[in-house]
């Protein structure tokens, strides 16, 4: 037991260590509350007064994620989602739901979820973002599936046009990440939320960081990876760039065209992870256009050097305004899959 005492003591030291990392990166002192309770109230700090939620949305990592309303700085009541931190917490997961909420207040783009409002002060503590009435992109799309083989107009949810929009408006939120000198790390299509303009904006920064920043230690809260949209680099080293997050957008693009499709339908998280570090790819559904090919090719070169960067794939996606279109041509696109 002494040896497990010192197990445990190094792995808490660990955490420390990390913790206080993270909060010297966002500029977070958990050791001084009177940050939130003097008159000098971080400006985006709201009372819990200002806030309902009447209604669950899903179920986030570290907590409900409720929608509601808010009354914000203008005085008006705002629909809104409020993301909460579950009571009992440990501590490390408050400090992840904490430098989740400090990431997004630096970032105010179309594409981007914008984050609100906080109310830190009394428990539960709550992140407040804007609302996105159609939810996640790959449940959207998932649920419109069954139009696939309709003939649809272009202002069908599921037309090459919006399909196309979808993909430019998650590589316009790139673009304005890598700008902000931010890398993803986790970019999918179940982070990425809808509008009811059907605006798609890229959302769930837990795992986002600065691009300088070289701690790869402890990945995600579960300790699991998102192996399905990692780049080989990524898998093999550890090595997060805009470029690992542009070959995550091409396995976005690969689940747009198959409406949510399960990337590497049929193998285990680790068969994935020695088929891509073997140099492999997706398959490429059969029947898309000879474009966008391309530019899916071009987002899985094995050097991430030879990638696109999100403002090129932009001006690519400028030149067709209908790059995209469906298909659920390849083995694998019927079939149901285990995560969400
Ligand atoms: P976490 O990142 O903590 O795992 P998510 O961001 O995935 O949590 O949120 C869980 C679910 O809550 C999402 O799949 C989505 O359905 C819903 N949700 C999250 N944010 C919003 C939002 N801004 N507007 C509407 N629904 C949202």
């Amino acid at each position: 037991s002494v040896i497990s005492f010192i197990f445990l003591k190094q792995r808490y030291d660990r955490k420390l260590k990390r913790s206080a990392k993270i909060m010297k990166t966002f500029g977070i002192d958990l050791s001084a509350p009177s940050q939130y309770n003097s008159n000098s109230l971080d400006k985006w700090e709201i009372p819990k007064d200002n806030v309902v939620v009447n209604r669950r949305l899903g179920e986030g990592a570290f907590g409900t994620v409720y929608g509601g309303e808010a009354r914000l700085g203008s005085g008006n009541w705002t629909a809104v989602a409020v993301k909460t931190l579950k009571a009992g917490a440990s501590t490390e997961d408050r400090v992840d739901f904490l430098s989740e909420a400090e990431a997004m207040k630096r970032f105010n783009h179309k594409n981007i979820i914008q984050l609100l409002a906080v109310s830190l002060q009394s428990e539960p503590i709550y992140s407040i973002m804007e609302f996105m009435l159609y939810g996640d992109l790959k449940t959207f799309l998932l649920a419109r599936r069954n139009m696939v083989n309709d003939k649809v107009s272009d202002d069908s949810d599921i037309s090459s046009r919006r399909l196309t929009m979808y993909a430019f408006d998650v590589a316009r939120g790139l673009a304005y990440l890598a700008d902000q000198k931010y890398v993803h790390r986790d970019l999918a299509c179940r982070n990425c939320l809808v509008n009811a303009q059907r605006v798609v904006k890229i959302g769930d920064f837990g795992m986002a960081r600065p691009t300088f920043e070289t701690d790869y230690y402890r990945f995600n809260r579960k300790g699991m990876l998102p192996v399905r949209w990692m780049a080989p680099e990524a898998l093999a080293l550890g090595r997060f760039t805009p470029a690992s997050d542009i070959w995550s957008f091409g396995v976005v693009l690969f689940e747009i065209i198959s409406f949510g499709s399960y990337p590497y339908q049929g193998l285990t998280n680790s068969q994935v992870l020695e088929f891509v570090k073997k140099g492999n790819t997706l398959e490429i559904p059969i029947g898309i256009k000879p474009p966008l090919v391309g530019l899916i090719n071009a987002c899985w070169s094995q050097e991430a050097s030879k990638r696109p960067t999100a403002l090129e794939v932009i001006d690519f996606i400028l030149n067709y305004p209908r790059l995209l279109t469906p298909s659920l041509d390849f083995p694998g696109a019927a079939v149901e899959f285990p995560e969400k």
